[in-house]
This record gives structure tokens, sequence and C-alpha cells, in this order.
């Protein structure tokens, strides 16, 4: 059996706070291999940044504890000193975040960041940064390149801010690279452009990308795999065509039902799950979704409020749910699918 490129296995991400223990994730496990992308889905809160922070070693270990297992190609992070997490940031892993604003400073061109970054972790030369700089500026786009290194982040639209967030991200060509709702500021039309661009560049690099993102319109254009994360758990995993296909968690119905189809009639309301998130602190016993879920009584009420249902099977199309295969099939097609 191959080992995949990242394998994150039992996950557990707990921060204390004034109010108590935050469960930010609790028992994640999912792999990601090189030259594809995984989809990591869910509301605000559910998690899937946490455990990405996780991944990255960016979380205070003063008021953070992790368990469980994060393996990027053979070395397991969560135990690795943090001189070594440094090293591995930037150069073997990299983020791209949702405002470029905010992760660029707006005091240095935007030349000098890309290059200080791969100076950094390269040893180059000031003069082979730059051409590196002015190399990437071109991979990703934008326009003019010699002459644009020197110009600061607010000389840029958002689109093409982004464009430089991600060149900055890929100079030291890394294997793995997290982009947390990278799309998210943008109109619809950048926002394409740059799903197409990393997209583009993985096909020329063969990088393992991890895409965070609420939206599963996204996911459709630019993942192979999906997770669906709810309070910090998996409910759902799969192929794209699996999850959005032939979904079957009551939670990933909801987010497909308050998804605006093009495609669909006006007539066809758009359907939110209804109530909010849980708090992480007092996580729902049982099934977390169970206070937002229409689907209990089919499952059997004591059951979704008592344990906890496990992700099931180990591997391939999975979902975290006590409704029997044949109800899943049954309300999906009798109830979900016209709204889609
Ligand atoms: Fe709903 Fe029960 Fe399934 Fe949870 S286990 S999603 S509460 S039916």
């Amino acid at each position: 059996m191959t080992i995949p490129f990242l394998s994150v296995r039992d996950l557990t991400v707990d921060f204390d706070t004034e109010d108590g223990v935050v469960h930010a994730v609790d028992g994640l496990s999912f792999d990601v291999e090189k030259g594809t992308t995984l989809g990591i889905v869910g509301e605000s809160g559910s998690g899937k940044s946490v455990t990405n922070l996780a991944v990255l070693g960016l979380h205070d270990p003063a008021y953070t504890k992790i368990s469980g297992e994060i393996v990027l190609d053979g070395r397991e992070l969560t135990t690795a000193p943090r001189r070594e997490l440094e090293r591995l940031r930037g150069n073997k892993v990299a983020m791209i975040f949702q405002d470029p604003l905010t992760s660029l400073s707006p005091y240095h061109s935007v030349g000098r960041q890309i290059s200080e970054t791969y100076r950094r972790h390269t040893g180059a030369s000031r003069g082979e940064a730059r051409g590196r700089a002015v190399e990437m500026l071109r991979r990703v786009g934008i326009p003019h390149p010699v002459s644009r290194v020197d110009d600061y982040p607010h000389q840029f639209s958002g689109g093409m801010r982004q464009r430089v967030m991600i060149a900055m991200a890929l100079v030291c060509d890394p294997d793995l690279l997290i982009a947390d709702e990278p799309t998210t500021a943008l109109d619809v039309t950048v926002q394409a452009q740059i799903l197409d661009l990393l997209k583009e560049l993985q096909e020329q690099t063969g990088t393992a990308i991890i895409l965070i993102t609420h939206d599963l319109g996204v996911v459709a254009n630019a993942a192979q795999e999906v997770l669906v994360m709810y309070a910090g758990r998996a409910v759902e995993r799969g192929t794209v065509r699996e999850v959005l296909g032939t979904p079957r968690h009551p939670y990933t119905w909801g987010l497909l039902s308050s998804m605006p189809r093009l495609r669909s009639s006006v007539d066809v309301p758009l359907v939110p799950v209804r109530g909010t998130p849980p708090s992480l602190i007092h996580v729902p016993p049982g099934c977390p979704f169970h206070p937002r879920c229409d689907y209990q009584a089919q499952a059997g009420p004591d059951l979704c409020v008592g344990d906890r249902p496990e992700l099931s099977p180990h591997r391939g199309h999975g979902d975290a749910c006590y409704l029997t295969p044949a109800h899943k099939r049954e309300i999906f097609a009798d109830q979900i699918k016209e709204r889609l």
C-alpha cells in the first residue's frame, strides 16, 4: 500500500479559553496525495481552518493541545521541534489566505516580499531572488512583471493581489499548498480565474492542495476529493462526484440545498440549514448535528442523542449518520434531489 503524501490520523485540537476548553477538531482523519486537491468544506467554526493551522504548526503551544498524527512525506509533525516546522513552512508547505491585504506588507514592494521569502529558504543572492520574483509574477499571470515587481500591494487589484500571494506561496516550490478561502473576497469571474490558475500550476508542479472553503461550488470546480466538516468532525468524505452527486449526510444535504444554482428554476426555493452551528465548548452529545437535523425520527431519536456516529467506512465514500443506507437513498431521492 502506498503511503499518502499527507496523512492526518485522529487529530484533536483543543484550546484553553476563559470560558472553557474549545474542542476545535475532534478525531479527524484524512489523506492528501501529490498532484491532487482535497476540498475541506463547512460553515464558520467547523474546524476547517484550525485543522490546517495545526498542519502548519501555527498554533500557540501555551494554549493549544494537539493529539493524533500528522505525517507529511514520512515526517511526524505533531512532535517536530518548532525550528523544523519553521523550515518546512514556505519550503515544503505554504499557505494562501482569503485576504491578501492582511497578509502582504503595505510597506514593501511585492517583489521584495516574494524575494525575501525565497532568500530565507534558499540562501539565494539578492539578484537571483529578484529574478525569481519576476519569474513567479510571470507564472501567475501578472502583466509586465519586470516593471510591476517594484509596485506595492495597493497598486494591484484584488484578483492581482491574490495572484501575488500565490506567487509568494509557490516561490519555493512547496509540495503542499493550503489555500484558506482563497477566492471568497473576489467576484465570480476573478474567482474562476484564480481557481484555473491553481489548477494549471498544480499540473506543472504536482503540488498537493488543501482547499478550505464554505462554498461547495468552489469544491466542484477545483477538487477531486472532499471532506465535509461539522463541529470539528468529518461528517462526510468521498470524491467530489460521490459527495456532490449522491450526498448521504443531512448536513451535506443542507449545504447543497442552500446553494444557488444557475440551472435551477426560480421557483425552487433555497433551503438554508436551520439553526446555528453549536458552541465548540459545549458540543451537543451524540450526533453534534442533531439539534438542527430533520431526520432524527427516521434514524431513531435516542440513537442520535446517545452515541456519536463514526465516519464509515474507513476509506471511500463515507458518512457519520445513523440513517440506514436505504433511508438515505430514499430521503435524497424524494426530498433533496429536486432542490439541487
Ligand atoms: Fe441527523 Fe441522526 Fe444522522 Fe445526526 S445521526 S445527521 S441527527 S439522522
